[in-house]
């Protein structure tokens, strides 16, 4: 009871500030920002709080305009057109590229660096964040507190006595169970790895409880937009809740639990715990929901039964299919896969996604447009491009 005092008035108090720095940093901006749209001109983010920092010598600028490629506006997405990219701000003295950070082209694996979403205004791309963060309509600042106040029960105090667990499996099926009825449709086991970290969030536990939750298909096509950027707070909120809840009876067993949210890679850790595959547009695709699912996660030293990758057959599908690519405004999608960080995987380029992303208040297009996430036929995709391997598998084999 105590402990559940203390984590409300820690709550609490980082509401307060998170609050306060809204209030500080978004005034100015959103001010500025909302009079530069009115009359057509841009606002020029070199002109808002610190200074960006400027690229180190040799390392290439942020070119944050967008390319030039193939366009088109799918029938599925429910606005009439796709909002402009002539962006109403601009930076003038880029930092260093987000690819850069991200390790587009690195041949040596390496952890991943906190790229967005790190509160940070000295951050190379601390000015875009701090421009996303300040513009955001009223009820997506009331959708973020909210989410903020969730938080603070991520961690907290284990139970003194440990249960034992003589069954791992039967344990594993007690804690999918559980997180299912809690709102996930679907959850996966797996062990973590550098590659689900970053610097933001140094967890030690063998294994990550990896869930998602289903999106509104409805919402998710009108993005982007007010509407599905509020009921993307809201599903987030969902998973925050279920991740709580999970990391919370676990820790009253007398094991080790922390819900796993900023600054956890969430995709590496659902593929690796079976939930699906990158697809070319950057998100986890999985066989039931296509892209259509939030993803939560908790990381725990409760003993539990691995779950493993499956091959669903995306690379295949995502080799000769192009919808998020050409409805990507900015073309940000790369149609061939990249080296990054020492693997080859599919990459979207972060300098040309994120003007967009934040000047539309989140984004998402891709998502909606992806085929598999038309509820019933990603299972029919995967069965037949699995059969069609097998069998040349085995003309290879005979
Ligand atoms: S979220 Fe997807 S569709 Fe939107 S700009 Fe980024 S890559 Fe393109
Ligand atoms: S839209 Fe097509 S190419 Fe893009 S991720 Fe989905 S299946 Fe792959």
């Amino acid at each position: 009871m105590r402990e559940r005092i203390q984590q409300d008035i820690k709550g609490a108090r980082q509401l307060l500030k998170t609050s306060i720095r809204h209030w500080t940093s978004g005034r100015e901006l959103r001010k500025e920002f909302n009079a530069a749209q009115q009359a057509g001109r841009r606002i020029v983010l070199d002109d808002f709080g610190p200074a960006i920092p400027a690229p180190e010598p040799g390392q290439p600028a942020a070119d944050f305009t967008p390319k030039p490629g193939q366009s088109r506006k799918s029938h599925f997405m429910k606005l009439d057109e796709y909002p402009s990219t002539n962006y109403a701000f601009e930076v003038q003295k880029p930092p260093v590229s987000g690819n850069v950070i991200n390790g587009l082209g690195e041949t040596e694996h390496r952890p991943a660096s906190p790229i967005f979403h790190t509160w940070q205004f000295g951050h190379p791309m601390g000015k875009l964040e701090f421009l996303f963060q300040g513009i955001r309509t009223k009820g997506e600042w009331i959708a973020l507190l909210k989410r903020q106040w969730n938080t603070r029960r991520f961690t907290g105090e284990k139970a003194p006595e440990k249960i034992a667990v003589e069954d791992p499996a039967a344990m594993t099926e007690q804690i999918k169970a559980l997180t299912k009825e809690l709102g996930a449709c679907m959850v996966g086991i797996a062990p973590l790895t550098d590659d689900m970290l970053t610097e933001e969030l140094p967890l030690d536990h063998p294994y990550i409880i990896s869930f998602g939750v289903e999106m509104d298909r409805e919402a998710a096509l009108y993005a982007p937009s007010e509407r599905s950027a509020l009921t993307i707070q809201a599903e987030y909120r969902g998973t925050d809740l279920i991740s709580a809840q999970v990391a919370q009876h676990i820790r009253d067993m007398g094991w080790d639990a922390q819900a796993a949210i900023h600054g956890f890679l969430q995709i590496p850790a659902a593929i690796e715990a079976g939930l699906g595959q990158l697809g070319k547009h950057g998100s986890m695709i999985s066989k039931d929901l296509g892209s259509m699912y939030r993803l939560g996660a908790v990381a725990t030293n409760l003993p539990l039964v691995l779950d493993a990758p499956e091959d669903i057959g995306i690379d295949e599908f995502c080799a000769r299919c192009q919808a998020c690519t050409t409805n990507c405004p900015p073309n940000a999608i790369f149609d061939t896969k990249q080296m990054v960080r020492g693997r080859e995987r599919w990459y979207v380029d972060f300098d040309t996604c994120i003007p967009y992303f934040v000047e539309n208040h989140g984004c998402g297009i891709c998502i909606g447009v992806c085929p598999w996430s038309e509820k019933g036929r990603g299972e029919t995709f995967s069965l037949k491009i699995m059969a069609k391997k097998k069998a040349a598998a085995d003309a290879a084999n005979s």
